[in-house]
């Protein structure tokens, strides 16, 4: 007999705990032909609903379902990295719990690892019934970041990851507290199989992410995979200054050969106005970085734990 840890991160999804349940139990057949016992971790994310009561009422029909409760909300992240410690199983999966992440593809999925692949990763192909300025943003996003960092960061990966134990482990290796799980799970390497699937809209609730929300997620997702913003900074104030030097030739002879007047005052209000403007970015570039280091140098737990079993 091998364990199957089945990690779920929820927030205020009192009504989805028990719909996916059903749902993944719908796979029974298929873990008792592969000798497989599933562990089902769900990690409640500070609910402030029924979502614990709902995991208890399950937990208490089936000895298999497991629980970490927060204190509060510390970000699915927090609480991916949770279920991942406390995982047991030689395989692990990370799904959400509303159904975006079918598990039906289960044993498909587990094909792949049998033919040797240390892990299977999604991706959604589609992003039907998704504002369209949300996917406007988020294929941007992706190019971007693609094109800064050397770790590959796939348009429309899930967090839906079957994995090996020896892939857990290496995700565990990196314990850092700025978590970019999409950007970890590629940067640790291994042999991975992607599937793709259509987009399937949440069964019941509501997304938990606000524009704003994935905006600074982005950042965060940039931040913790390039320094390549810092490049451009160190780029930008190398051409300023190339282009202030040339600028003081310029008036020099203007003045020394030709006896122009040294005028332009308005022309002076926008050169310093666009300056400072590249100064400010800049730093602002450079206070990113140094506001991620100082959250890793403090050193905090990524989240406390109220209650476990
Ligand atoms: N989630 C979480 N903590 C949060 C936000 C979300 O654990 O602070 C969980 C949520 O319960 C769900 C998964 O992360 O299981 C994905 O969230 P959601 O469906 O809201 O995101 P979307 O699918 O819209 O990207
Ligand atoms: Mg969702």
């Amino acid at each position: 007999m091998r364990t199957i840890s089945i990690v779920v991160p929820c927030y205020n999804e009192e009504e989805n705990v028990r719909v996916f349940y059903d749902e993944l139990m719908k796979n029974a057949d298929f873990f008792e032909e592969k000798d497989l016992v599933p562990e089902i971790i769900y990690i409640d994310d500070g609910s402030k609903d029924k979502t614990v009561e709902q995991i208890r009422m399950l937990a208490e029909e089936d000895q298999h379902v497991h629980m970490v409760s927060f204190s509060r909300n510390f970000g699915k992240e927090a609480a991916l990295y949770a279920g991942l410690k406390k995982a047991t199983g030689e395989f692990v999966v990370t799904m959400d719990v509303d159904l975006q992440d079918p598990p039906s593809l289960l044993p498909e999925m587990f094909g792949y690892l049998e033919e040797g692949y240390e892990s299977v990763a999604t991706r959604r192909v589609s992003r039907k019934g998704e504002p369209p300025i949300r996917s406007f943003f988020a294929r941007r996003f992706y190019r971007l970041i693609n094109r800064m960092s050397k770790t590959e960061i796939v348009d429309g990966a899930r967090d839906y990851r079957l994995m090996t134990r020896k892939f857990t482990d290496a995700v565990l290796e990196l314990k850092e507290y700025n978590r970019f799980t999409k950007g970890i799970f590629s940067w640790v390497g291994y042999e991975t199989k992607w599937i793709e699937f259509e987009n399937i809209e949440r069964t019941k609730g509501e997304t938990k992410w606000s524009f704003w929300k994935l905006f600074i997620y982005a950042i965060d997702g940039i931040v913790a995979f390039t320094t390549a913003p810092l490049a451009i900074a160190s780029f930008l104030g190398v051409l300023f200054c190339v282009l202030a030097f040339v600028l003081i030739i310029v008036t020099i002879v203007r003045k020394a050969v030709f006896g122009d007047p040294t005028s332009g005052w308005p022309s002076l209000v926008c050169i310093i106005s666009l300056i400072s403007g590249v100064q400010l970015f800049c730093l602002g570039i450079i206070g990113q970085y140094m506001s991620k280091t100082y959250m890793e140098v403090k050193n905090r737990p990524q989240y406390l734990i109220r209650d476990e079993f």
